[in-house]
C-alpha cells in the first residue's frame, strides 16, 4: 500500500503570523506520523518561512501552482518551479479547479505545470474533478478519466492525483463514498502508480470514512488545513497514524 499523503491548501487564506499554526500542527501530530506525507501549501511568498518553520518536523511545505516555464522566462508575475523548490517547496498542487475556472488553465497547460514541477524535483499533485452538470449527466467518470488522460504525465517519478468533484470543494458535503470509489477506481485503472488523494469538504467528522474508501490514498484539504486542530484530527484519523 502507498505511504497516504494528505496536503493542506491553504490557498489566499494565512497571513505571516497564521505560520504558527504549522508548529501547532507539528506538535499536535507528535510522532504519530512517520508513516504518512502531511504537507502544508501556504501562499507562494510564505512557503521559504513555512519550510524554515517545518525543518526537521513531520510537516513537509508546498505550493499551490507554478508557472509552466521551466527556466527563467519573461513571465511578470510568475513563480518557477525550480524557484518553488529553492525556497523549500517539496510538493506543488496543479490544475486546481480555481485555477482551471479563474485562470483558463486546461489539459496541456496543467500536463506542463506538472512536467515543470517534475523537473523541478517536487511531487506533484494534479488536481481532477467533474463539475455538477457533468455529474448530474452522469458523465462524472468520463469526465475525470478525460482530465487524467490530457493532464497527468508519463513519469516513473513520485505523483499524486487529487480527484476533486469542483461541486463539492468549499461545500459541507462530499460525494457518496461508492460515488468516491467508482472515480477512485477509474483512475487507478489508468494510473497504477500515483497516490489517488480526494479532496472537496473533507473534516474531521468526515475523513475517517473517506479513508476507508479503496484505493483513497489521502486527501486534499482546503478549509479544514487551515487550524492546526482540524487538520491534526485529520490526519490523525487516518489508520497509518496508529
Ligand atoms: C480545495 O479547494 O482543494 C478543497 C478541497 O477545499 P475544501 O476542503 O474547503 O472543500
Amino acid at each position: 500500500m502507498a505511504k497516504p499523503l494528505i496536503v493542506g491548501n491553504w490557498k489566499m487564506f494565512g497571513r505571516c503570523a497564521d505560520l504558527a499554526e504549522i508548529g501547532a500542527l507539528a506538535a499536535g501530530l507528535g510522532g504519530a506520523v512517520q508513516r504518512i506525507d502531511a504537507v502544508i501549501c501556504p501562499p507562494s511568498v510564505y512557503i521559504a518561512a513555512a519550510a524554515a518553520l517545518a525543518r526537521g518536523g513531520p510537516i513537509a511545505v508546498g505550493a499551490q501552482d507554478c508557472s509552466i516555464e521551466h527556466a527563467n522566462a519573461a513571465r511578470t508575475g510568475e513563480v518557477s518551479a525550480a524557484m518553488l523548490a529553492e525556497a523549500g517547496a517539496r510538493y506543488c498542487i496543479v490544475g486546481h479547479s480555481e485555477r482551471r475556472a479563474n485562470h483558463g488553465e486546461e489539459g496541456a497547460a496543467v500536463r506542463a505545470k506538472a512536467e515543470a514541477a517534475l523537473a523541478a524535483g517536487l511531487i506533484p499533485v494534479v488536481c481532477v474533478g467533474e463539475t455538477r452538470p457533468e455529474r448530474e449527466a452522469g458523465r462524472a467518470v468520463d469526465a475525470v478519466r478525460a482530465q487524467v488522460r490530457e493532464a497527468v504525465p508519463e513519469t516513473d517519478l513520485p505523483l499524486a492525483i487529487a480527484y476533486e468533484p469542483v461541486w463539492a470543494i468549499g461545500g459541507d458535503r462530499p460525494p457518496a463514498a461508492a460515488e468516491i470509489a467508482a472515480v477512485h477506481a477509474a483512475v487507478r485503472a489508468l494510473n497504477g502508480r500515483a497516490r489517488i488523494l480526494y479532496g472537496g469538504a473533507v473534516g474531521p467528522a468526515n475523513a475517517a470514512e473517506i479513508f476507508a474508501i479503496a484505493n483513497v490514498d489521502g486527501a486534499l484539504v482546503g478549509r479544514a488545513s487551515l487550524k492546526a486542530a482540524d487538520f491534526a484530527a485529520i490526519i490523525l484519523s487516518h489508520p497509518a497514524a496508529g
